[in-house]
């Protein structure tokens, strides 16, 4: 770099400066990612950013896959515990009190009452048994955050 142009920017006032470095970003390709970089983020974004992350710390998020409620990055780190199948009706369930049709079998109601009647497709665990057969991490379009009273 000549002298008289380092003495140029040494000396200019931040005015002249700032409208030289939009000159260059405008009309010299690929210089805008050099001065972003130099720049970081503004003050304001950075703050702002930063609050937010520490809110997330203290949100409170519940699982529908595992049905676990976590707090800030447990949703990113615990393990999702739980059954990929279904829960079908055993083909002979003998604790089935009068059983009617598939339809009426099949109901959420019946799986909830009367579990041993029922087994999970995934590994064949009966309905009252393991609660989970896999271990993953929590989708996260599984996850919501949830409003707990008093927090
Ligand atoms: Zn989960
Ligand atoms: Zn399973």
């Amino acid at each position: 770099m000549d002298s008289d142009l380092r003495q140029a920017i040494n000396t200019a006032d931040i005015q002249t400066l700032r409208s030289a470095l939009y000159e260059i970003l405008k009309t010299v390709p690929g210089t805008s990612n050099v001065v972003k970089k130099k720049m970081g983020r503004p003050t304001a974004s950075r703050a702002r950013a930063e609050s937010i992350n520490r809110e997330r710390e203290r949100a409170v998020y519940y699982c529908s896959r595992c049905e676990q409620y976590l707090k800030g990055r447990q949703v990113l780190r615990n393990q999702c515990f739980y059954h990929p199948g279904k829960l079908q009706i055993k083909s002979n369930p003998t604790a089935w009190p009068d059983w009617q049709d598939d339809e009426e079998i099949n109901m959420e109601l019946n799986k909830q009452e009367f579990p041993e009647c029922f087994f999970w497709t995934c590994c064949g665990e009966e309905g009252d048994g393991k609660k989970w057969c896999v271990q993953r991490r929590h989708p996260l379009n599984m996850v919501a955050r949830v409003e707990l009273d008093g927090e």
